[in-house]
């Protein structure tokens, strides 16, 4: 997402560590290149200017003239800066004591909104809540349907009963009670644009449900399209907050940078796909740490432990102490930890080489899918046994696997070699022994 933006601001930091002192002169040069940078992806001019404000004013000041590493001190202050730009401190997104608790969500046509009602009802539920589903969009011919197709999918329960938008929602607060739903989630409609008579049933729906949150979803993609739109609604109906979606999009991230500077109002979730699992909570710390190529650990580790089967991961680890680990194994983390998504966006929440290109990102484009596919069809073209001992498997069953799995002998060969690697390697640094070179992922050869 803020790849572009990324790379830029690194270039300049690199600069900026590779001087000793600095001069002040040089800080005003490296921040009016930050200001290009952040311009250039999209961020709204007042709220690029306001933070670079505050960062210069820190930079002059003894924290970054006085320290040994002034270079370093600025790459902190714009991180600090940074992440009170994006909203400060993390809000949680709580529901308040009424029973049921009403979310009206809002938003421009094709924004995510349906989508976002979807994935926050599998987040409720999630945690222990019950949800409803309310489709009061009735403009758009099929959201109904997507809304039933979606509610279907997460086992969350959808009504839509009534021909006016303002009946379907109070009919839902009903229905609601009668099926002892604790939250309700109403979905708008939307416009194409942001327009009076999209605000007057918005407002109405509004009064009529008194709702705990009205969130708007809001498309990254769209840039400062977004940032207009979320200003306009907060105006209206007064937003409570903003899902931002579409943030796995290679857009420029303008919106997400600026859209709570501007409204004063949080960002609670990211949308981070189109499946209705694809829901992240906004922190501004680790969203500021991924837009300055620092990485998101803290996120990866949660999606890990909220996606990957604990047991089975745990198993693996002693198996791997214990060198029983076996192909059968391999292929079941595999699965698991491709449950969290693509590698590529997996690798791009570690952190990067200070002041260097990240590294990570140039990793997550050397491992391939395609690779991961062909090492799990390989795996399952051998029979249970030859992937508990790959040692018993012979040239022409290696012929006979590449054959069944689509791929070539020497894929076959590749990754039995690359799994024998591995796991000698483990062994070597289980013994605490050092082991030369990089650890090399058992997925076969590169074709
Ligand atoms: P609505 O018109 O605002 O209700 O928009 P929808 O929920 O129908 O979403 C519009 C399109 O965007 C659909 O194709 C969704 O699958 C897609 N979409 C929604 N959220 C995300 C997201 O976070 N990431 C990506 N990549 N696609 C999304």
């Amino acid at each position: 997402m803020f790849d572009t933006l990324t790379d830029n601001l690194n270039s300049v930091f690199k600069k900026l560590r590779s001087r000793g002192k600095l001069h002040p002169k040089q800080i005003d040069n490296a921040l009016g290149e930050i200001r290009t940078a952040l311009l250039d992806a999209d961020v709204a001019v007042e709220v690029a200017d306001d933070l670079l404000s505050r960062v210069r004013t820190r930079a002059l000041g003894e924290e970054v003239m006085k320290s040994v590493t002034p270079g370093q001190q600025i790459v902190k202050v714009v991180d600090e800066e940074l992440t009170v730009t994006l909203g400060g401190q993390h809000k949680p997104f709580t529901l308040g004591s009424a029973a049921p608790a009403v979310i009206m969500m809002a938003g421009v046509q094709g924004s995510g909104k349906t989508t976002a009602c979807a994935k926050l009802a599998k987040t409720l539920k999630g945690k222990g809540k019950r949800p409803l589903l309310v489709a009061a969009d009735l403009e758009r011919p099929a959201a109904i349907e997507q809304l039933r197709t979606l509610g279907r999918e997460i086992g969350v329960p959808v009504v839509s009963d009534g021909k006016d938008p303002v009946k379907v929602a109070k009919n839902a607060l009903k229905e609601a009670e009668r099926q002892n739903a604790d939250v309700v989630i109403i979905d708008t409609a939307g416009r194409l644009h942001v327009d009076a008579e999209m605000m007057k049933q918005a407002r109405k729906i509004k009064e009529a449900t008194t709702p705990h949150h009205v969130l708007m979803a809001c498309d990254a993609m769209t840039g400062q399209d977004a940032v207009v739109q979320a200003r306009e609604f907060m105006r209206e109906v007064d937003t409570t907050g903003f899902i931002l979606t579409k943030l796995d999009g290679d857009a420029r991230g303008g919106a997400a940078l600026s859209i709570t500077a501007v409204t004063g109002r949080p960002v609670y979730f990211v949308g981070t796909g189109e499946k209705p699992e694809d829901l992240e909570p906004f922190y501004p710390d680790r969203m500021a740490g991924r837009i300055l190529g620092m990485g998101d650990v803290l996120t990866l580790v949660e999606k890990a432990q909220e996606t990957m089967d604990q047991d089975s991961a745990r198993a693996a680890a002693e198996k791997l102490m214990k060198n029983q680990f076996t192909l059968e194994d391999f292929l079941g983390q595999l699965r698991e930890m491709r449950k969290m998504g693509p590698i590529g966006d997996l690798l791009k929440m570690l952190p990067g080489v200070p002041g260097g290109k990240n590294a990570m990102k140039e990793l997550a484009g050397a491992i391939d899918e395609g690779e991961l596919n062909r090492a799990e069809a390989i795996i399952l073209s051998m029979t249970r046994e030859e992937r508990r001992n790959p040692g018993i498997i012979s040239g022409s069953r290696r012929l006979r696997i590449a054959n069944g799995s689509g791929a070539t002998t020497a894929d076959v060969n590749g990754l039995l070699k690359d799994f024998d690697g591995a796991r000698k390697m483990m062994r070597t640094m289980m013994g605490g022994k050092r082991m030369p070179g990089m650890m090399k992922m058992p997925t076969g050869p590169k074709r």
